[in-house]
């Protein structure tokens, strides 16, 4: 059973005033096998986040199916939605509020019972042990960036969505960021991301799909793909 499944996924944007809106996915079907780190590559405004947004449950799609670890997106929703945990580009959590409370508050939020929270065990894995009480608003950009990370991994989720994570970020911590993507897909985390970067899709993913204008145009592994290249 692959990690996710995307068949035929339609979504056309509502338009203004009577026009037609904008049609983002033409119908892309693919899977993302478990365990791996795959890569879904295209340019600005290609329909990646849209595609993750679906997955998330933040876009209606409109038409075809997709499900998440077996669960499908329409009639397993809630299952679907817990088995994936999203890194989202912006940065979202109250600034006034230290990495530990950031991690605790996300774990209430999924019911999570005290006993069984890992916040200390998470905070441990993206290196922030030593600000756990710390405001939020002190944390370097990375330090940030790795909190999100964190929080993405609360309900330990089996598949881990990062949406253009390195986009901005400077040489050093793109290095910081691909590590830990690493050691996470090390502990058993299946990994998707989404990136315009062809360099990060090579270097950190061992399969590639491309998409463009909405349509799927390449799926296959890295090191394939590179020989076409
Ligand atoms: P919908 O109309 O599909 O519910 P939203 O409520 O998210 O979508 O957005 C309302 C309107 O704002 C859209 O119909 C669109 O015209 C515009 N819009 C929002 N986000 C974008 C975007 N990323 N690119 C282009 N237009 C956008
Ligand atoms: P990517 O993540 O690959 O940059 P997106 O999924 O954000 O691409 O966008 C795909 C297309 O859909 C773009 O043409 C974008 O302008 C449009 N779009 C995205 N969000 C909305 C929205 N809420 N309303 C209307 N159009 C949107």
């Amino acid at each position: 059973q692959p990690a996710i499944r995307i068949d035929n996924l339609v979504k056309r944007y509502a338009g203004q005033q009577g026009e037609e809106g904008k049609l983002a996915l033409k119908g892309v079907s693919f899977d993302v096998p478990q365990g791996g780190v795959f890569g879904l590559l295209g340019p600005n405004g290609a329909g990646k986040s849209t595609l993750i947004n679906i997955l998330s449950g933040l876009v209606n799609k409109t038409g075809g199916s997709a499900s998440v670890w077996g669960f499908d997106i329409d009639s397993h929703t809630r299952n679907a939605k817990r088995s994936i945990g999203i890194v989202p580009q912006e940065i979202v959590f109250d600034p006034f509020f230290t990495p530990y409370e950031v991690l605790e508050n996300q774990a209430g939020f999924y019911g999570i019972p005290k006993a069984d929270r890992r916040s200390e065990e998470l905070l441990e894995a993206v290196r922030l042990s030593d600000k756990r009480d710390a405001y939020a608003r002190t944390l370097s950009g990375g330090m940030k960036r790795r909190l999100l990370i964190a929080k993405a991994m609360v309900h330990s989720p089996p598949i881990l969505v990062l949406d253009e994570p390195t986009a901005g970020v400077d040489v050093e911590l793109r290095r910081q960021l691909w590590e830990l993507v690493n050691d996470l897909n090390a502990r058993g985390v299946t990994i998707v991301l989404t990136t315009h970067y062809l360099e990060e899709a090579e270097q950190l993913c061992d399969r590639i799909a491309i998409i463009n204008h909405g349509e799927l145009i390449a799926n296959k592994p890295t090191r394939e793909l590179v020989e076409m290249a």
